[in-house]
């Protein structure tokens, strides 16, 4: 079974449906509330366990309501969270999400998830050093990333940096990941104005960069490859990136090449956009192999 830790935030998102944004001073009445678990970490941590892994999850929630939920989905979906302990007199991590006029607008409250760090990651380097593969992404403390990127370089364990949301990345911490795996978007703040193939060719079998439906991209040292997207009715692409990621990194841990762990995961990614929500179509292996039959 591969063993996974991810390193990330855990949230709960606040979705309110409204036919009208209301304006600075204003008050309109929404049609609908939701609340869904979310967080890229605790989305990649599910993910993963769907797909069959081990999983930890390293991370912080606060001591409310919501804090027990975030636990409460984690568990259910066979994630270990001895490493998500709650944070005395604090907020768990939330997003305030406004759908209105055909798109959404978003606050983030990084609440305990800004307790994610150095030491309290120290606190888990067992289970660091017994993982296969660790995930890690950009909502927690930066120092905290590239405190685990130093900790998965000293033990030799591979770090997949997910570098979303966009946000400059040191020269440094690329160096010490094993994977990064930037968005369009990412990669041109990562990279900015330098020449896609250029780059690719810097980073082979390392960089790879996710081109939605279209697939994913990376160079394995002699070619420039674009694994295929796989063309799917979509109903909430929310989440696919997050799918993607785990996906990969389970293959990786599995012992895949990455061209072949990039085709697992455009599956798994592909499947997940064709259900509401985060975590709602994140498939399990099963899916997987049957989607692909
Ligand atoms: P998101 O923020 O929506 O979770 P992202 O912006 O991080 O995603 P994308 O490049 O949009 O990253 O998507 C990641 C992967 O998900 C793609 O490489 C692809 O495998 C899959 N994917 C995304 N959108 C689609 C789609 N419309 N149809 C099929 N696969 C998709």
């Amino acid at each position: 079974m591969a063993k996974i830790a991810v390193i990330g935030s855990s949230s709960i998102d606040l979705v309110v449906s409204a036919d009208k944004r209301p304006q600075a001073g204003e008050t309109v009445l929404g049609n609908s509330f939701e609340t869904v678990p979310g967080g890229k970490g605790a989305n990649q941590a599910v993910a993963a366990a769907r797909l069959g892994a081990d999983v930890t999850m390293i991370g912080r929630v606060g001591d409310d309501d919501f804090g027990e939920i975030i636990l409460e989905n984690l568990k259910t979906n066979g994630v270990n969270t001895k490493y998500m302990e709650p944070v005395t007199h604090t907020r768990s991590g939330t997003a305030h999400i406004t759908l209105a006029e055909g798109d959404n607008s978003i606050v983030v409250v990084k609440g305990a998830n800004d307790h994610t760090t150095p030491e309290y990651v120290k606190k888990a380097e067992s289970v660091i050093r017994e993982a296969d593969v660790v995930l890690v992404q950009l909502e927690i403390p930066m120092e905290t990333v590239e405190f685990a990127a130093e900790l998965c370089d000293k033990l030799g364990v591979p770090l997949l940096l997910n570098p979303a949301p966009a946000r400059p990345v040191s020269r440094e911490l690329i160096a010490k990941a094993s994977f990064i795996t930037p968005n369009e978007h990412e990669f041109k703040l990562l990279f900015d104005g330098e020449d896609r193939s250029e780059v690719l060719k810097r980073y082979p079998n390392k960089l790879i960069i996710t081109e939605g439906k279209e697939g994913a991209r990376f160079f394995d040292g002699e070619k420039e490859w674009l694994v295929p997207g796989i063309s799917v009715p979509v109903v909430d692409t929310t989440g696919a990136g997050d799918t993607f990621n785990a996906a990969f990194a389970v293959q990786i841990a599995g012992g895949k090449s990455v061209y072949e762990a990039l085709e697992f995961a455009n599956h798994a990614a592909a499947l997940s956009v064709t259900k509401f929500g985060a975590q709602g179509g994140m498939p399990t292996a099963e899916e997987v192999k049957r989607s692909r039959e």
